[in-house]
């Protein structure tokens, strides 16, 4: 087995609006406000996006999705995390673990945390047990703090693949 690896990261952000529905690592979270955004606005799946496409120096979601594109309006952001994970695999290379971190006030993570975990692992095609949801508050400071958006921050290992 190869021993090779590379680490990516991604961050994204995106601002409340109160009129859409929240979207979070793929699922409709009822009842919590939704964000701003081109595409379904899911600031987990698009920071997850970042990640897999920093861990083989691929570029950014702006880049392979660009807001200006109206293919992307509306878009169901598990599209964007599904080109990731084949660009990735074409590196040659297979996904070992992601660990995200949702960084707000709200919506509270805890009681949806394994029915995101969940949702998450199906699209990266990992276990369970290799994806993790963690979540902080800004202690009420700053714009996260004021409600204002919501942030998200994720890490992927990857493993070069031995021909
Ligand atoms: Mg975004």
């Amino acid at each position: 087995m190869s021993t090779m690896f590379r680490v990516g990261q991604g961050f994204d952000v995106h601002r409340f609006r109160a009129d859409r529905s929240l979207r979070l690592c793929g699922l409709t979270l009822e009842g919590e406000v939704g964000l701003e955004g081109h595409s379904d606005a899911d600031v987990a799946l698009h920071a997850v996006t970042d990640a897999l496409l920093g861990a083989i120096a691929g570029g950014d979601i702006g880049l392979h999705f660009p807001p200006s594109d109206p293919r992307w309006r509306m878009a169901d952001s598990a599209v964007f995390l599904a080109e990731a994970l084949r660009l990735v695999r074409d590196a040659g290379c297979a996904l070992v673990n992601c660990d995200l971190t949702v960084v707000g006030e709200r919506p509270r993570i805890a009681p949806v945390r394994l029915l995101l975990r969940e949702r998450l692992a199906e699209l990266l095609e990992l276990p369970v047990d290799r994806v993790s949801v963690k979540a902080t508050t800004t202690e009420g400071l700053g714009w996260t703090g004021r409600q204002e958006g919501l942030a998200a921050m994720a890490v992927v290992l990857v493993r070069e693949v031995d021909e």
